[in-house]
This record gives C-alpha cells, structure tokens and sequence, in this order.
C-alpha cells in the first residue's frame, strides 16, 4: 500500500515525507525524490488504517524522506495516533536532521514536549540517527543527541560505508569511539546498496568488511555493536567474515522466516558489492526465495 512498507513480520516503515534536511549524493533513495515517485504518502490514514489492523506490528519505523522535516503539529498528529494503538511499543524516527540541523530539535521546546510525552517508560522513542564521519558530531550535533536522551529518546547511529567519505577503518573507529562516549551506541554499518549512480561511492565487500574489522580492533566493545550489513532486498544479511576462499555471511533479519539465521557460504569474489554478484559454495549458500519455498516447503534452519 502506498505510503507503507511492511518489512518484517514486526516493523513496518511508514513513508510519510518524501523531503530531507539535504539530497546524499550517495542516497539510495534518490527514487523517491524524483516526481513521479508514488512510493511516499503525505496522507497516512490509510497506513494508520493497515498498521490498526495487524496487531503482529509492534514497530513503526517513520521515514521517507527524513520525518524531523515534517512541523510539531504534523508530527504530532502521526505520533499521538500511532501512540493509540495498543500493540505499536516501538516508534523509530529514522533521521539525518541531528547531523544537518541540531537545532530542529533543540530550538523546539514543543517538540522536546512531544518526545518527552511518547517515549515512555514501556513504549520508547528510538532515534535511528545517521552519523557518517566524526567531523559530523560536532559540538552542537552533541548537544542535540543529548537533548534527544534527556527528553527519553533512545538514539543509535546507522550509516552506509562510502567510497572515499569513511572508507577507511581509522575513521569508522575515531566515529564510534565519539558515538560510545556521548551514548549513541553504532547500530549498523549498511553496505551501499547497488543504485544508479552511486558506483563512484562503492567499497567492495571484501574490502568493506577488512576496513570495518579494522576499525573494530581499535575501540572498546561499547563502541563496536555495530553490525556490518546488507540491507538485501531478502532481509538484511551480516556480513561475519572473510577468509582466503570464502566469504561468510548470516541473515539478522530474513522476509522469509525460512531464511531467519541462515549461514550462507560464498565463494571469495574480492570485486563483488553485493550478495547477488556472489557464487554460492554448493550447498551452503543462497537465500531462499518465496516461490523455492512453496515448492519444498522448507523450514527454519
Ligand atoms: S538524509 Fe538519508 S534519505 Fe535523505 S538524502 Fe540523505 S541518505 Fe537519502
């Protein structure tokens, strides 16, 4: 349905702005600024509607576009109505404005009062904030993830791994140190997705995954909850290790639950970005997809 992706069993993103604080040049979602995108809703009743009637979603993701774009009084229609339905426990607000623009919340006291009313002691605020590189978490930035926690906001950092911007494990550890010492715990580190366009921004997975280890041996384990994943068209698949033949990888989350923890063994391809460029070792690899299910009916792993 328009405006609503149900992802996993349990969350589901509402898309309810299709604006953000600036355009990444390495976004992969650039689809979704273009005219004829008919993929975001500005009117989420019928998204409201969907979510009101599938009691199995206990989280809802707002994104788009970048929902702290969106004014006080529009955030807190979406807030205060997804706050009234029972089963809903999680709202995630999925934001690039804490980098761009402390002062949206900072500078907001109707906005602080907004969080500080929804994010409760049983159903939380998280922010899903999105921090690149260290010279983002500048003084300000601080203040505003801080002013995020002390209105009861629960905020974690996720970012792509870009060619030539955190390429390189020094960076990725100066970042997560910062992220650990101000309580912002690194969540996810996203391979770029293949989008039209962004190849000057690539890291190879191989490589992707010596930078990001890289960087992991530097920091304290506070600092390195991230995982390094791909946020596949078939779930997101960690990427957990690579040696002189293979590559290693594990869905965290599957869209089919038949695939949920599945390790996969890949054949070593030093070039390859993405999983659908990987050779599976016989047997050992490969999502399962939809249809392969119906027809051997497969169950967990
Ligand atoms: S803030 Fe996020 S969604 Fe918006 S342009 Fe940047 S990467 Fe894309």
């Amino acid at each position: 349905m328009k405006g609503v992706q149900h992802k996993y069993p349990h969350t589901v993103l509402l898309l309810c702005n299709e604006v953000c604080g600036a355009y990444c040049r390495y976004c992969f979602r650039k689809r979704l600024f273009m005219n004829d995108n008919d993929e975001v809703s500005l009117d989420i009743t019928e998204g409201l509607d969907y979510i009101r009637t599938h009691p199995q979603v206990t989280n809802v993701l707002l994104t788009g576009g970048d929902p702290l774009i969106l004014g006080t009084r529009r955030l807190t229609q979406i807030i205060t109505a997804l706050r009234e339905i029972p089963h809903v426990q999680i709202i995630r607000l999925g934001s690039k404005m804490p980098a761009f623009n402390p002062w949206r919340l900072l500078d907001d006291p109707e906005l602080q009062a907004l969080l500080r009313q929804h994010s409760t002691i049983q159903k939380r605020i998280y922010l899903m904030a999105h921090f690149d590189h260290p010279r983002e978490l500048t003084d300000a930035a601080v203040e505003g993830l801080e002013c995020f926690i002390r209105n009861g906001v629960i905020p974690v950092n996720q970012c792509p791994l870009i060619k030539g911007v955190n390429d390189h494990s020094d960076v990725l550890a100066e970042m997560y140190r910062k992220l650990s010492f101000i309580g912002v715990p690194p969540y996810y580190l996203f391979q770029g997705r293949p989008t039209a366009g962004n190849e000057p921004y690539e890291v190879p997975i191989v490589r992707g995954y010596q930078i990001f280890e890289g960087a992991k041996k530097q920091v304290s384990g506070l600092a390195k909850r991230a995982r390094y994943a791909m946020s596949h068209e078939t779930g997101k698949i960690e990427i957990v290790g690579v040696d002189m033949k293979h590559i290693y990888l594990r869905y965290h989350r599957a869209k089919n639950p038949a695939d949920e923890g599945r390790f996969m063994v890949y054949h070593r391809n030093d070039d390859a970005y993405w999983l659908d460029q990987l050779v599976p070792v016989d047997g050992l690899g490969a999502p399962i997809f939809e249809h392969e299910v119906e027809t051997v009916g497969a169950g967990p792993e």
